[in-house]
């Protein structure tokens, strides 16, 4: 029997589990806030910075959203982080990504306090995350850490195989993979024999962006498959990029689209604000 692991109800129990902690922060006098700075007008940035909103208001985080006209100049948007990094009602700041194409991203995401870097994309951050010492982590790849870990799935000693690379999903994962001892690998576009090297994988992630990419042939009998992706097709149906019912007849473990890693994606962010938060008072209280 397929084991369909439910990033919705996890999620669930980590907003219950939040808003105890946030509740007991509230007695203190202590709210978190989320700032999400959003430039341009892509349906889909609209549709995440929305969910992440209404994420804050079901805890009672504190949340602004600052949406910036498409054509907006870097210096703008350099004097927002500027000032949100200063605000002490803002205790974690995002940029949506991605920005449009005039903009650097890596200039402006450097510009963000890395005590305030929630989305763990500050080059600071991510040095301290390679070198075991986050302060935040990642909240995709956390996110599929959270959820294996509450499914009590054993990642030791396994081997696991990435298929993508990029900064925020693949490499961060496998970093987090190989923490917690498993034998990693990771695949991309100029892999080759993609099914030959996915078919090793005891926990095969996707994270490409391309529906039906993973099919049955290409998972070990009774692997947990996590898909990270999320690609909306003709008919405006959101698919990931693993053939859900042909690999689910193969895989032991398979998470859904939608319902699987994008819930748990923004419960970290909430669980990394409300961290941000409490690291604020406590340097207030006790200094750095
Ligand atoms: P990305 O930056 O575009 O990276 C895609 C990766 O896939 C690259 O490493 C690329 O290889 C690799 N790739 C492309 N075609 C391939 C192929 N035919 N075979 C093997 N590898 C291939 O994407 P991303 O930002 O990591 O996002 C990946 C997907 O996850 C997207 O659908 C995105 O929407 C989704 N996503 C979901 C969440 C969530 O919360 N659920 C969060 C973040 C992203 P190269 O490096 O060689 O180009």
């Amino acid at each position: 029997m397929i084991k369909i692991l439910d990033g919705k109800k996890i999620a669930e129990e980590m907003r219950v589990e939040l808003r105890l902690e946030i509740s007991e922060m509230k007695k203190e006098g202590v709210v978190p806030g989320l700032a999400v700075i959003l430039a341009g007008k892509s349906a889909a940035s609209q549709i995440y910075v929305r969910n992440k909103e209404r994420a804050c208001e079901s805890l009672g985080i504190f949340s602004e959203v600052h949406r910036l006209d498409e054509d907006v100049k870097e210096a703008e948007i350099l004097a927002l982080i500027a000032k949100l990094n200063a605000d002490e009602k803002i205790h974690g700041i995002l940029v949506q990504l991605p920005l449009p194409a005039h903009l650097d991203p890596q200039k402006i995401i450097s510009a963000i306090s890395p005590k305030k870097d929630v989305d763990c994309f500050h080059p600071e951050n991510v040095g301290r995350m390679f070198l075991g010492e986050p302060i935040f982590l990642p909240c995709t790849p956390a996110g599929i850490m959270e959820m294996l870990k509450r499914y009590e799935i054993e990642i030791s000693g396994k081997n696991v195989v990435i298929v993508g690379r990029s900064n925020i999903v693949g490499k961060p994962l496998a970093v987090m993979m190989l923490k917690e001892n498993a034998t990693v690998t990771i695949a991309h576009s100029k892999t080759k024999n993609l099914a030959v090297v996915a078919k090793q994988a005891d926990i095969l992630v996707a994270a490409v962006g391309r529906a039906g990419l993973i099919t049955a042939d290409m998972i070990k009998q009774g692997a947990v498959v996590v898909d990270v992706g999320i690609n909306r097709g003709e008919d405006g149906k959101l698919a990931g990029d693993v053939d859900f019912e042909k690999v689910s007849e193969v895989a032991g473990a398979i998470t859904p689209v939608p319902g699987g890693v994008g819930p748990m994606t923004i419960a970290m962010l909430m669980k990394n604000t409300v961290a941000a938060a409490k690291m604020f008072y406590e340097i207030r209280k006790y200094g750095n």
